[in-house]
C-alpha cells in the first residue's frame, strides 16, 4: 500500500515539482524506512528540514507509526522521482545497494548522499566510539557499551545495533555512543569523525557490493580513520596484515593503539604470564585471563579492543574488570546453551562464513560435533581443514543442498551425517556425542536455505537442545 502523508501526487498534479521545490539544503530526502532511514527523517523534521521519506518496499508498522507521530511525508512500495530527485541531500539506508536504479538517477544529478551516522553526527557533540571489522564488531560493540555503562557513563548504543544514532540525538541525545559501523555506512561517511576507532580485522566480505575488488571493500573499512586527529585513538589488531599494510600506505597522523595476542614490539595490549595487559596515556591495566568473561582467541581480541577504548576514556580499572568479567555475551556468537547429559550445546549460529567457524573451532577444548551448512558463499573449507581434523568427532551437514561439504570432507571425518532441519540434527548430534563433547553449531554458511535468518537458525537450535 502505497501512502503519503502532506504530499500526494494529486494535489502536485499539473505542476513541475522542480518549479516551487526549490534545491536548497532544507529538502531532505531519506532513502529506506527502516531503523536508521526512521531515525534519520524524525531527526531531520526536528531540525527544520522539509523531510521526505521513501522506500521502495512496505514500511514496518512501527517505522510507519514514528513517521506518522511526527508528520513526516512518506511513500512506501515505490520511489517517486520527482520527490526525490529534488532533495539538496539524501541520507541512503546502509542497505541499499549503489547499482539500485533510484541510487544511480541520483547520482547522475550529483545530490550528496550520505548515510544516517554522518547526518546524526552533524547534530551532536557526544563523544563517538566507532567499531568496525569483518567480524566481530557487534560483540565488541555490545562488551564497551556493556563497560561504559556500567561504568556510569551517559551513554547510547547505536549503528548495526540498539536504536539509531539519529533518533537518539533527536530525542535524547547522550554523551558518549558506542557505534558499530558497516563498511556500507562508513560509504555514506565523510566529515563525521570517530573520537575513538576501532578496526577489528578484514577478510573479504560483501564483495559483490563492491565490484568484487577486494582494495574497494578495504578503502570502505579505512573510512573509520577519516578526519582523526593525533588528539584521537585508532585501536586495531596488529596481526592483521592488510590493516598493517594499510596503516604503512595512510600514515594517519592519528594516534595507533595496536593490540595482539603476545606481546610485539609498538602493541598497547596484549596477553603474557596469564595477564591480559593495556597500556594507555592513562596508566596501566591488567587482568587476569582466565576471568575475562569471553572465551576464545577471537574473544580476546575483542576484549582487548573494548578494554583500551575503556581505558582511554579513563575508566576506573575496577569497573573494567568486573564489565569483562561479567559480560553475559551476544546472543548467537559462541552462545552457551546447555549441558545435557555431560555434553556441552553452544550456538554459533552468526558464523555464516568459514573464517568466524575457524575461530569457534580453535576455541574448543573437548572432541567436538560440529553442525554446518546452509547457503555456501564460495566457501573454502581448507581454511577450517586441519581443525576439524584435529578436533570433529562427527560433522552434521545441516543444508537443502550438502554437495560441497560432502566433496570436501567425506573420508577425512569418520561420522558424516546429513540433516534437513534442525531437529534432525540435533537428534543425529545427541545419538553421536560422547560424555564431555561439545555440540556446537557455526555453520560457515547463510541460513536462507532452510531458516529465515541466522537468529532463526539460531532460536531453532536453542528450542531443540532444551527440549532433548
Ligand atoms: P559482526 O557484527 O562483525 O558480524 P559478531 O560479533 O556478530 O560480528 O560475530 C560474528 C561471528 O564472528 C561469530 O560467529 C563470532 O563468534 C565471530 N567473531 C567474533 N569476533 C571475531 C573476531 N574478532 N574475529 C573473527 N571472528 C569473530
Amino acid at each position: 500500500m502505497a501512502q503519503f502523508i502532506n504530499i500526494s501526487p494529486k494535489e502536485n498534479s499539473g505542476l513541475n515539482l522542480f518549479d516551487f521545490a526549490p534545491l536548497t539544503l532544507k529538502r531532505l530526502v531519506v532513502l529506506g524506512g527502516g531503523e536508521s532511514g526512521t531515525g534519520a527523517a524524525v531527526l531531520a523534521k526536528k531540525q527544520g528540514f522539509d523531510v521526505f521519506l521513501s522506500d521502495s518496499s512496505e514500511i514496518k508498522p512501527k517505522y510507519r507509526d514514528i513517521l506518522v507521530k511526527y508528520g513526516i511525508a512518506f511513500e512506501e512500495e515505490q520511489h517517486t522521482e520527482e520527490l526525490i530527485l529534488n532533495a539538496g541531500e539524501i541520507v541512503k539506508s546502509p542497505g541499499i545497494p549503489d547499482k539500485a536504479a533510484i541510487v544511480k538517477k541520483i547520482k547522475e544529478k550529483a545530490i550528496p548522499v550520505i548515510s544516517e551516522i554522518e547526518f546524526a553526527g552533524r547534530y551532536t557533540k557526544a563523544k563517538m566510539i566507532c567499531i568496525t571489522g569483518s567480524n566481530g564488531k557487534t560483540t565488541t560493540t555490545m562488551l564497551t557499551y556493556h563497560i561504559l555503562k556500567d561504568a556510569g557513563l551517559n551513554v547510547g548504543l547505536a549503528g548495526n545495533v540498539g536504536d539509531s544514532l539519529a533518533l537518539q540525538v533527536a530525542e535524547d541525545d547522550y554523551d558518549y555512543y558506542v557505534i558499530e559501523l558497516s563498511s556500507f555506512q562508513l560509504d555514506g561517511m565523510y566529515d563525521f569523525k570517530a573520537d575513538i576507532a576501532v578496526l577489528l580485522n578484514i577478510t573479504p566480505d560483501h564483495l559483490d557490493r563492491y565490484n568484487y575488488e577486494m582494495q574497494n571493500y578495504v578503502d570502505s573499512k579505512l573510512r573509520i580513520l577519516q578526519n582523526q586527529t593525533e588528539k584521537d585513538a585508532f585501536i586495531y589488531w596488529n596481526d592483521d596484515p592488510i590493516v598493517s599494510r594499510e596503516i604503512e600506505k595512510l600514515k594517519p597522523s592519528v594516534t595507533l593503539y595496536p593490540f595482539a595476542e603476545k606481546k610485539e614490539p609498538g602493541v598497547k595490549a596484549y596477553t603474557e604470564n596469564n595477564n591480559i595487559n593495556i597500556d594507555t596515556p592513562n596508566g596501566q591495566f591488567t587482568m587476569e585471563e582466565e576471568l575475562v568473561a569471553l572465551t576464545g582467541t577471537h574473544n580476546l581480541y575483542n576484549s582487548l579492543a573494548a578494554g583500551i577504548a575503556a581505558k582511554l576514556l579513563d575508566i576506573k580499572d575496577d569497573n573494567i574488570r568486573r564489565s569483562l568479567s561479567d559480560f553475559k555475551g551476544v546472543e548467537h556468537r559462541l552462545e552457551k546453551v546447555a549441558r545435557v547429559r555431560g555434553v556441552e550445546y553452544i550456538n554459533d549460529s552468526k558464523a555464516t562464513n568459514v573464517n568466524s567457524c575457524w575461530y569457534a573451532l580453535q576455541s574448543m577444548k573437548t572432541p567436538t560435533v560440529l553442525i554446518l551448512g546452509g547457503t555456501d558463499k564460495g566457501n573454502d573449507y581448507r581454511e577450517i581443514e586441519s581443525l576439524v581434523l584435529n578436533k570433529c568427532r562427527a560433522l552434521i551437514f545441516l543444508g537443502v543442498d550438502n554437495a560441497k561439504l560432502h566433496t570436501f570432507f567425506d573420508g577425512k571425518v569418520d561420522i558424516v551425517q546429513d540433516a534437513r532441519s534442525m531437529e534432525e540434527a540435533i537428534s543425529q548430534a545427541y545419538d553421536v556425542a560422547q560424555k564431555g563433547d561439545t555440540v556446537l553449531l557455526s555453520p560457515c554458511c547463510a541460513s536462507f536455505d532452510l531458516f529465515q535468518n541466522y537468529e532463526d537458525r539460531g532460536k531453532q537450535f536453542k528450542d531443540c537442545v532444551r527440549h532433548l
